[in-house]
């Protein structure tokens, strides 16, 4: 298209404060805003509650005509509507759970010469749909099409998440959102804005190429949370990490925490600890039936429970919650649900019992803290011998050739160099804030943590930490220990987690190839459950078994590969 003139900062401003009342735009929100006003494709990488919905709020109020914003949830859409009505801003949005009635006064006024409406929201499944394909191009061909929204943009990668099993069923889940490439040619010199929170350097080159972006401009917020005090502490050093972190809690009152744990037997005695201390408190884990996880997370979400102590599957627990009422024609998407609508905006600590698995994880979670943007705290407790279990695990997984295609390869490698950045932050001084930008390659300026962090705010403490330490470490060493003893087998969670989400999406899948990976899936799991109840369980059974599930992924992630091929190459004839 025609590049047009830039809108005026002056003008936009005044937008912001009349409809929204916040004083001046954030980040890169302005620059968002004058390049896709100006025609120009943009690519937008903000932080979960950097305010990337203005980005294409504003550009609705600035120019007659609409805004179309594809979201993945229509939770979420409804939300949004719902606040811009009420600032008697014309928003709507189209779904199968409204009536026909409410669906047609829509459409009587999109096809009116003079639209009312600013902001029109639709699920990606609806934008597959010939009939209202028809519509839009009527409107787009009567000029009155501005703008094209896509949130939550990672949903059209297959890189959308490191998690792996995410990865591979976000992408089972969400075809509609990869067809949206379809959006370019149907409805050409419209400018599309794509919007993602996933820092993932291959999500964004694929989001690029997927929505065939043309010359984006590309926007990266800092994913700095400048409320969020970072810390670390060291088993190794504490008489008892248990009446520790009883006491950090309790110091500051009746808050709300996560505090993360790798396994689940840690997780049930924390959460015992800490009750019989009087902290408001509960687990939650996959271990727990269906039922109980609900309460255990109602409770929490009221603010009856204050402290959950959950394994990782926190959060992307609420994939297999939503399985069951997934329904791909309303646009439910359990992958992003769990990221952004179970939140409690008020919790003020998050504690991680176990070293994370990665930066991006221990990013993730501890960005759980604060959403509120009040002072908030991650408290991280880091022990020798945890992280001997996990580089065992880790090195053995990744001594494994594991004849699957060459992407996979080394992707265990991958996960000891990931989880070696999280060991950095741990153990070697300097500021905790510096060290999780720049594993995102932002460029770090030393005054940023303005002592936010316990290396910046005690540095002498710090290294006294580390040194001891070291002398601790290695009198452990000399003491030696030829087998490492596993309470619990949660770290398997993959595999379980993975047959509960196949048995529950069986019907959807249909080939005899899936059933018979979904089978092994649950041997695996159940030997793994079983295992898991002896009180000692060889390392050797645990690396087979580590093996047994990750070859099984693969191999089911090949067969997802060709059924989404087929279904592409499917659409691409049908049309
Ligand atoms: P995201 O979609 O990136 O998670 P939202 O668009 O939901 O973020 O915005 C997060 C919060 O930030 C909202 O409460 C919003 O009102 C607020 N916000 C957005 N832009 C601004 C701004 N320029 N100034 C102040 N607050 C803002
Ligand atoms: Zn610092």
């Amino acid at each position: 298209g025609s590049e047009k003139k830039v809108v005026k900062k002056e003008a936009l401003v005044k937008l912001l404060r009349w409809h929204f009342e916040h004083s001046d735009f954030r980040g890169k929100q302005l620059e968002a805003i004058q390049a896709v006003l100006s025609g120009r494709d943009c690519f937008c990488l903000m932080p979960t509650g950097g305010g990337k919905s203005i980005c294409y709020q504003i550009p609705a109020l600035a120019k007659q005509g609409i805004v179309l914003v594809v979201s993945p949830l229509i939770a979420l859409m409804e939300n949004q509507v719902m606040a811009l009505k009420e600032k008697g801003i014309a928003a709507e949005y189209l779904s199968s759970t409204q009536t026909v009635k409410t669906k047609n006064k829509i459409y009587e006024d999109l096809e009116s010469g003079k639209p009312s409406l600013r902001l029109l929201y639709v699920t990606p499944e609806l934008i597959a749909t010939s009939g209202f394909m028809a519509r839009l191009s009527k409107i787009h061909a009567r000029g009155l099409l501005n703008l094209i929204a896509i949130d939550e943009a990672h949903c059209v990668s297959t890189w959308g998440h490191d998690f792996r099993l995410l990865l591979n069923f976000s992408l089972y889940l969400m075809p509609s959102y990869r067809k949206l490439s379809s959006l370019r040619n149907r409805l050409p010199n419209i400018p599309v804005l794509a919007l993602t929170a996933t820092a993932v350097p291959k999500v964004q080159k694929d989001v690029i190429q997927s929505l065939c972006l043309q010359n984006p401009l590309v926007l990266k917020s800092s994913f700095n949370r400048p409320n969020i005090y970072y810390e670390v502490r060291y088993k190794d050093l504490l008489d008892d990490p248990y009446s520790d972190i009883c006491n950090y809690l309790k110091s500051y009152g009746n808050i709300c925490a996560i505090v993360y744990c790798l396994e689940r037997t840690s997780c049930d005695d924390l959460a015992i600890h800490l009750s019989k201390n009087g902290i408001s408190c509960a687990a939650y884990h996959a271990g727990l039936n269906s039922k109980l996880r609900s309460s255990v997370l109602d409770n929490w979400i009221s603010s009856k429970t204050q402290v959950v102590v959950a394994t990782v599957a926190f959060g992307y627990d609420f994939l297999f919650m939503f399985l069951g009422s997934f329904d791909p024609t309303q646009g439910y998407c359990p992958y992003v649900y769990g990221f952004k609508g179970i939140d409690r905006k008020d919790v003020r600590v998050v504690c991680h019992f176990n070293i994370p698995k990665s930066m991006e994880a221990f990013y993730q979670e501890s960005g759980r803290a604060g959403r509120d943007q009040l002072p908030s705290r991650s408290l991280l407790y880091y022990g020798v011998d945890d992280r001997r279990k996990m580089e065992f695990i880790l090195g053995q997984a990744a001594n494994k050739k594991l004849q699957s295609s060459s992407m996979e390869e080394g992707s265990s490698k991958k996960s000891l160099v990931d989880f070696h950045q999280m060991i950095e932050y741990c153990e070697e001084s300097g500021c905790r804030r510096k060290k999780i930008l720049e594993s995102f390659g932002e460029e770090v300026t030393a005054s940023l943590c303005a002592k936010s962090c316990d290396a910046c705010k005690n540095p002498n403490l710090v290294s006294k930490c580390l040194e001891e330490l070291k002398s601790a470490t290695a009198f452990r060493h000399r003491k030696g220990s030829s087998r490492i003893h596993i309470t619990s087998a949660s770290d398997f969670k993959d595999a379980e987690q993975f047959s509960e989400f196949w048995n529950r999406d069986d019907e959807a899948s249909g080939s005899e190839e899936d059933i018979s990976d979904s089978d092994d899936a649950v041997e695996i799991a159940k030997s793994v459950v079983h295992s898991s109840k002896s009180s000692e369980w060889r390392v050797d059974d645990r690396i087979e078994s580590l093996q047994r599930a990750e070859e099984n992924y693969y191999r089911i992630k090949s067969n997802q590969e060709k059924q989404v091929n087929k279904v592409d190459k499917n659409t691409i004839s049908g049309t």
